[in-house]
């Protein structure tokens, strides 16, 4: 396909391909498929014509969207994208096209070597979070600030032999350390992330996102699927496996001295990737069971069944948990009985 023929596509209006995809688009803001969204959190920037989750960081182009929510592969998207909007093509040749730049790991692996916690990240790991330092070494948790002084801690994603596989920034900016400007647009970044949309957003947030700053980025080609792989190997036989949903409650799972990985949702849950890893780990032959404890929400229920259904395909034991009344996750629970705990020495 042509240079020309993709720029068309991606330059088609953001918002009437989602409608096309069947979102119901409302002042730039739409419900997010991506996960169990009970408020609009899918937000769309008309100037740089691309969309973000606010909740669960899906982000992307026209493209994109076409293949995520038709779940395509790239020309398959984009021939759907130029029959649905009548943009003729002249040929599809997938030799043509460029394959997709690959997660550039060298440029990111320096920053996970002597990993740096600055003030906010201190604060939010162990003021608020109330994680075992220990935890936050094993999972080289990095901090920087970007050039509008917004906070970010830096999540590496390794794969099970330990080589990094991708990057997830988290917005570390609440009202109380706040300094850049409140209109600042986010650009040009010297970790080089890729650029995610700025602009007004109205209402529905509240909380403490500001507008323009997204509470994830991701450097480009990131896979942040399966959080935490390299703890497979330590597992020992007949062991118990947490799975979590997200990296927080990993990281609390790992403070309360258990071996757990995360997913990102019920969603982005991918099975056959979920199951290589498990076969590669021989969870089945070693006789590991899982466990997990939905979040007190619709999708962490849903995450429970999909993890039920494909436990009982595997042949393995899922154990479910319940939280406590009053705890909406793991993360949660840990820092509540955190006021019966003594503080871990370092
Ligand atoms: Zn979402």
């Amino acid at each position: 396909m042509e240079n020309y023929e993709l720029q068309r596509l991606r330059s088609l209006p953001v918002e009437s391909v989602a409608e096309r995809l069947g979102l119901a688009v409302l002042r730039h803001r739409s419900l997010c498929p991506f996960h169990e969204d009970h408020r609009p959190s899918l937000a769309f920037n008309v100037a740089k014509n691309n969309f973000h989750c606010y909740a669960c960081g899906a982000h992307g182009n026209t493209i994109d969207l076409a293949m995520k929510l038709l779940n395509l592969p790239f020309l398959e998207a984009c021939r759907w994208l130029a029959d649905e909007h009548n943009v003729i093509l002249t040929t599809f040749k997938p030799s043509e096209t460029k394959p997709p730049k690959p997660f550039d790991a060298k440029k990111y692996e320096k920053y996970f070597e002597h990993p740096f916690l600055n003030e906010e990240a201190r604060h939010f790991l162990f003021a608020e979070r109330k994680l075992d330092e220990r935890v936050v070494r094993w999972c080289r948790l990095n901090s920087w600030h970007d050039r509008n002084g917004i906070p970010w801690l830096q999540i590496p994603y390794y794969n099970r032999e330990g080589k990094l596989i991708g990057v997830q920034n988290r917005n570390l900016e609440t009202p109380s350390n706040s300094k850049a400007p409140s209109n600042s647009p986010l650009k040009g970044e010297k970790a080089g992330e890729e650029s995610l949309p700025s602009g007004k957003f109205e209402g529905g947030l509240g909380e403490v996102w500001r507008e323009s700053s997204p509470r994830f980025r991701f450097p480009a080609a990131s896979r942040c699927r399966i959080y935490d792989l390299p703890v497979l190997k330590m597992l020992r036989p007949g062991e118990d496996l947490y799975i979590t949903e997200g990296s927080s409650d990993c990281w609390a799972m790992l403070s309360a001295g258990r071996k757990a990985i995360a997913i990102p949702s019920a969603t982005l849950f991918n099975k056959k990737e979920f199951k290589e890893e498990l076969q590669a780990a021989r969870i089945l032959e070693n006789g590991n069971s899982l466990h997990i404890y939905p979040d007190k929400d619709a999708a962490g229920e849903n995450l429970h069944y999909e993890l039920l259904a494909f436990a009982n395909d595997m042949g393995i034991k899922l154990v479910r948990h319940d939280l406590p009344d009053g705890c909406k996750d793991f993360a949660d629970y840990w820092v509540q009985q955190s006021v019966h705990r003594t503080p871990v020495p370092s």
